[in-house]
């Protein structure tokens, strides 16, 4: 196979599947909820995570043993790969909008790991010197190959946006030292922590070295054999339980099933393995049938990072890591690509706007690590120059012991353009609805350029507008998302019925033709399925692709949300002030009744009033707050 197109600016480049992705050239958000948060990524985060990075010693470890560098390896075993990502952030940025600045930043970064790299192609700064473990010695926990993978991933960044230099060459030196080492005549050890699986086979779509794609292959075959050493957490924990063709669900550590998976598609679409696709599929559909919070949230067990069993969903315990969020996108993702199965799309939606929107802080300077869909005790303010040690929940921090989160998170929504609009066999499909310009080729090479226009989330009405195109007629396909009862498509003053799953209009479009998109966005009650045994008995308030949650500021008590009882016989309604009400009350707390018993004597309860909610992306941004989203019916 020929190189993908090296400059395509695309997170995810296969060659083959149902659609094709745009890059950051075709694709830009212009206005709206999504660029306000790109904007923030740009002018806090990226500085933010920076100075933290230098701070806490993780950008001086590159310089262990010069002349001016450290004696010692600071923060985690796995501390490069935070510098990794932040790069890929940087670097997805700066293909969005041009900042010479940051570029060079990313230059110095760039010559500062390569310094760091040895003779034969090995890099990382915390294993193989003098006084530090020998490499590759401690493949369960290590993650070296991880780190590996991150830095794979930034360079393809880097690449697909600047093109080869530097950072293609070191990445490229570690991938050839990973395929020496655990090739099909090497170790056959495997990472605890997947990465560098998806890693090499993007590093094959760059450069169409073959040597790559294999090296993928094989750690994704020698997975599930227990070859890792025995620890309390199993060995499903770092998916080594089962190989991952006869594996049923996604089980574990979440994020490293994740990962795992969005790698097995990139393996499974380069190797033309359809079984192998088909499996990773049933695996990603249970998870999301049976181990996922409403939020579209992965991962309910703090001790391990971990989903729990089937319908183990606790909101007040719910781990829901930012980072399982743009892992679970990650697959997502790859998956929609290979199928063209819209259903995909709507996960994606559902993710973004309740974890990933919810993960930063306003300015960009702080973050959510773990995502509760339930706060008991008010959060706490934490100063801006403290690190957390505790990465299991609490409020937004501005760093974390394990930062993980921040450069994952700026990743994704610095290159969140390239995943709302795909390609098809002869048109364009819309995903996503933002404010955005996209101008790109059909297969048959003709041009064509579109603009979207909508205040989405907060309003349901789209506006789709061609502004180029060479002629002929071609498709344009709509995701009509599942929620969205009642959804019309206006084409030349005839409005039509669109029900959930897609609508395409084609036509010869002419410049300035228009579709117009309406989405109901009327707030609605969500009932969870009766096995989630954690929220039986309530109800969940959405509205669009938005959920919502009741939440009370310490400094403007609302009540006792533990006590907090709603009607489920009065639906929800849009308040003026941009909220959503619904009918409930908070009685009084009473600290001696004995919590068993028959039914609870509600004589001295208060009547039903209006109780505002907001959305959840919102919460915890008032001060220290209780909240919760699963709402108990009266
Ligand atoms: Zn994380």
């Amino acid at each position: 196979m020929a190189a993908s197109d090296p400059t395509g600016g695309r997170p995810v480049d296969p060659s083959g599947g149902a659609l094709r992705p745009l890059g950051l050239a075709e694709a830009r958000i212009t206005a709206g909820f999504w660029a306000d948060r790109q904007r923030v990524i740009s002018e806090g985060s990226l500085d933010h995570a920076r100075a933290w990075m230098d701070k806490v010693g993780w950008t001086a470890n590159f310089t262990i043993g010069n002349a001016t560098g450290p004696a010692e390896h600071r923060g985690r075993e796995f501390a490069d790969s935070e510098v990794y990502k932040l790069i890929e952030a940087m670097s997805w940025d700066t293909g969005r909008r041009p900042d010479p600045a940051r570029v060079r930043e990313i230059d110095e970064l760039v010559a500062l790991i390569g310094g760091a790299q040895a003779a034969d192609g090995y890099l990382n700064t915390a294993f193989g010197r003098p006084g530090q473990q020998p490499r590759w010695s401690d493949l369960a926990w290590g993650h070296e190959l991880y780190c590996a993978g991150h830095l794979i991933q930034a360079a393809v960044a880097s690449t697909r946006v600047h093109g080869p230099g530097r950072l293609l060459e070191i990445a490229q030196r570690v991938a050839d030292h990973v395929c020496a080492t655990f090739g099909k005549d090497g170790s056959t050890g495997i990472c605890g922590h997947p990465e560098i699986e998806p890693a090499l086979v993007e590093l094959y779509r760059v450069t169409g070295e073959r040597r790559y794609l294999d090296q993928a292959a094989l750690f994704v075959e020698r997975r599930g054999h227990q070859s890792l050493p025995p620890h309390h957490f199993g060995a499903a924990y770092a998916s080594d339980d089962q190989p991952v063709r006869a594996a049923t669900v996604l089980r574990g550590h979440a994020v490293r099933a994740l990962y795992l998976a969005a790698g097995v598609v990139d393996v499974a679409v380069e190797t033309g393995d359809t079984e192998l696709l088909r499996v990773v599929a049933a695996q990603f559909d249970r998870t999301w049938a049976r181990r996922t919070y409403l939020t579209g949230g992965m991962g309910s067990r703090h001790m391990d990072e971990a989903f729990g069993d089937d319908f183990v969903l606790p909101s007040d315990r719910a781990y829901s890591e930012s980072c399982a969020a743009v892992a679970a996108i990650m697959l997502a993702w790859r998956l929609l690509l290979a199928t063209g199965e819209t259903r995909y799309a709507d996960m994606i939606e559902r993710i973004l706007y309740n974890v990933v929107a919810t993960a930063i802080e306003d300015d960009g300077r702080a973050f959510f690590y773990a995502h509760s869909l339930h706060q008991r005790t008010p959060t706490r303010a934490l100063p801006d120059d403290e690190e957390q040690l505790g990465f299991g929940g609490g409020p937004r921090a501005p760093w974390f012991e394990v930062s993980c989160c921040l450069p994952n998170v700026s990743r994704l929504l610095a290159s969140l353009s390239t995943y709302l609009v795909a390609g098809d066999d002869e048109g364009l499909r819309i995903m996503q609805y933002a404010t955005a310009a996209f101008g790109t080729r059909l297969p048959d090479g003709r041009r064509v350029a579109l603009e979207m226009a909508t205040a989405y989330p907060d309003d349901g009405d789209v506006t789709i507008r061609v502004t180029a195109t060479d002629g002929g007629a071609w498709p344009i396909t709509l995701r009509i998302p599942a929620w969205a009862a009642g959804a019309t498509v206006t084409v030349d003053g005839v409005t039509e019925p669109a029900g959930a799953g897609t609508v395409t209009v084609r036509r010869e479009f002419a410049a300035g033709d228009e579709i117009r998109l309406h989405l109901p966005l009327a707030p609605r009650f969500s009932t969870p399925d009766p096995r989630i045994d954690a929220v039986r008995g309530c109800v969940a308030v959405e509205r669009g692709p938005i959920v919502y949650c009741a939440e009370s500021p310490v400094a403007e008590p609302l009540g006792d949300l533990d006590l907090l009882r709603v009607d489920p016989a009065r639906p929800p309604v849009d308040d003026a002030a941009g909220g959503v009400a619904v009918w409930a009350r908070i009685a009084a707390p009473d600290n001696r009744r004995w919590p068993y018993g028959d039914r609870h004597d509600e004589a001295d309860e208060p009547p039903l009033a209006p109780i505002r909610l907001l959305p959840y992306h919102r919460w915890a941004r008032r001060g220290p707050t209780t909240m919760r989203v699963w709402l108990p019916s009266v």
